[in-house]
C-alpha cells in the first residue's frame, strides 16, 4: 500500500495514464522511456522517479510495457470507480465543461450543476441537470468529494464557503479569486491567463526548447 506520494507526482499520473491509453489504442505495446518522455513532454528522469514511488519500474533496455503500466495506473488512480462531482456557475465556461464532461477521462463525471439564473434552472446541458444554488445544501451532495467553480469572481468566495458546508473536500477553481478556505479543503486553481503568460515567457526565453519538463 502506497502511503503518500508528492503532489507534483500525483498531478502527473493522470497525464501518464491518458497518454498510455492513447498509445495503446494506436497499437503500441511497449515504449522506450525516451519515447514516453517525448509523448508526455516530461523528462524521463522525472517519469522514472514518479513511477518508482508506485513501485512500477521500467526495465533497462526494454522501456515500459504499455498494457502493464495502464493496468497499474488504473488501479492506482481508481479508474474503475466513477467519481461524481458537481459544477457551480453555468455560464460560458461552465457550459463548455458540462458539454465536455470529461469524456476522455471516464472515471469522473459532473452529475449536477447549480446556478442562480432562473432561466437556467430546471434545464439540462448534455444530460446534466441544473438546480438552483439554494438546493446545494439539501443533502444530495453529502457523498460528493469535489466541485468545479465557474461563477463570476464576485461570487466565488461566498459560493466556496457554501460548498464547504456540503462536506466537499476539493474545489477546482476556475475563478481568478484566491479562495480563503479551511486547511482541509484542497483547492486547485486553474488560471488560464497565468498558464498562457508562463508559456509565452518560456517561448521567449527558451526559444529552442520551451517545454515545461514537468519539474516541481
Ligand atoms: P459567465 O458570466 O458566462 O457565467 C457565470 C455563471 O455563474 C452565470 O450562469 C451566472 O448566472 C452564475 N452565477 C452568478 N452568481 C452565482 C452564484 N452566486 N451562484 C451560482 N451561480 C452563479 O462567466 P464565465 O465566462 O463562464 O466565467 C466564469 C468564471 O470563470 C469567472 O470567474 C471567469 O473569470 C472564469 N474564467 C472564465 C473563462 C472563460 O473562457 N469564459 C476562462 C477562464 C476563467
Amino acid at each position: 500500500m502506497i502511503e503518500r506520494i508528492p503532489q507534483a507526482t500525483a498531478k502527473r499520473l493522470p497525464l501518464y495514464y491518458r497518454t498510455l491509453q492513447h498509445l495503446y489504442s494506436l497499437g503500441k505495446n511497449r515504449i522506450s522511456s525516451s519515447e514516453f518522455s517525448q509523448s508526455v513532454q516530461i523528462d524521463s528522469a522525472t517519469i522514472r522517479r514518479d513511477l518508482s514511488y508506485l513501485g512500477a519500474l521500467g526495465k533497462k533496455g526494454y522501456g515500459y510495457d504499455v498494457g502493464h503500466l495502464i493496468n497499474f495506473l488504473r488501479g492506482f488512480l481508481n479508474q474503475d470507480e466513477v467519481t461524481e462531482v458537481i459544477l457551480i456557475g453555468v455560464g460560458n465556461l461552465g457550459t463548455a465543461l458540462l458539454n465536455y464532461n470529461f469524456h476522455k477521462n471516464n472515471n469522473t463525471r459532473i452529475i449536477r450543476a447549480y446556478d442562480i439564473d432562473e432561466a437556467k434552472i430546471g434545464k439540462k446541458i448534455a444530460d446534466t441537470p441544473i438546480y438552483h444554488l439554494d438546493d446545494l445544501l439539501n443533502g444530495d451532495n453529502k457523498h460528493i468529494p469535489a466541485a468545479i467553480l465557474t461563477v463570476p469572481a464576485s461570487a466565488a468566495q461566498i459560493v466556496a464557503d457554501k460548498l464547504v458546508l456540503t462536506g466537499i473536500r476539493g474545489i477546482l477553481n476556475f475563478t481568478p479569486v484566491r479562495l480563503s478556505l479551511p486547511d482541509h479543503i484542497l483547492i486547485h486553481h486553474i488560471d488560464l491567463s497565468v498558464e498562457l503568460q508562463s508559456m509565452v515567457y518560456l517561448l521567449k526565453n527558451y526559444p529552442l526548447n520551451p517545454l515545461d519538463k514537468g519539474g516541481e
